[in-house]
């Protein structure tokens, strides 16, 4: 497999469908980033709370549920009380922090939970991946637009079986058929027909 995404790639390497596979995977590996810089925040503040004894009773909300019914699936006709954790005030959560771990439950949603803290440093951290992934969508943008196939474009045939693979041409015309946008393709003083989606244009 290896061994064909390498082919393809050199194949491909002058084309502009070739950027547009280069930014979208950049574009992946950012968010990848953003996923493991999430991932260790949410450790940092999980940490904190352990280290600084937060309350397991109310998880740092200094709330507990005291009665819920099941007739009720969203927690709606629930009914909370303070922690009864006599170590647990208000200090001794600001410390500490919320605990993370559990996600938001639907009782947080209730009681309009905020994990302030934590969202915060997410924003701050996160903000310079964004404005990266909104550089390479303006990219994708103008790259797409040039990738355009049109009478007079030059372009390289990288898949099917009906014209050789590597086979380079001019595209002549180009229409719709019952399978699709096909182009016609000189190359020397032959046209081949085929379908759009099997070229890709060269850069110019
Ligand atoms: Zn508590």
């Amino acid at each position: 497999m290896a061994r064909k995404n390498d082919a393809q790639h050199e194949l491909l390497s002058n084309t502009y469908l070739q950027l547009i596979y280069d930014i979208e995977r950049r574009r992946q590996s950012i968010y990848e980033m953003i996923d493991s810089t999430v991932r260790s925040l949410r450790e940092t503040f999980t940490r904190r709370f352990e280290t600084m004894g937060g309350c397991m009773t109310c998880r740092g909300r200094g709330w507990v549920v005291t009665w819920d019914t099941l007739d009720f699936m969203d927690g709606s006709a629930a009914c909370f009380g303070d922690c009864p954790n006599e170590a647990c005030t208000k200090e001794t959560r600001e410390r500490s922090g919320l605990d993370l771990s559990s996600g938001q439950s639907k009782y947080d949603r209730i009681q309009g939970t905020v994990f302030f803290d934590f969202e915060k440093a997410r924003s701050i951290m996160v903000a310079p991946f964004l404005a990266c992934v909104r550089k390479l969508d303006d990219e994708l943008v103008t790259v797409r637009e040039m990738s355009i196939v049109k009478k007079g474009s030059k372009v390289i045939v990288f898949k099917g079986r009906k014209v050789p693979i590597g086979t380079i041409g001019t595209v002549v015309w180009i229409g719709d058929s019952t399978w699709g946008a096909r182009v016609g393709v000189k190359v020397g003083e032959d046209v081949k027909w085929l379908s759009a989606s099997n070229v890709a244009k060269l850069r110019e």
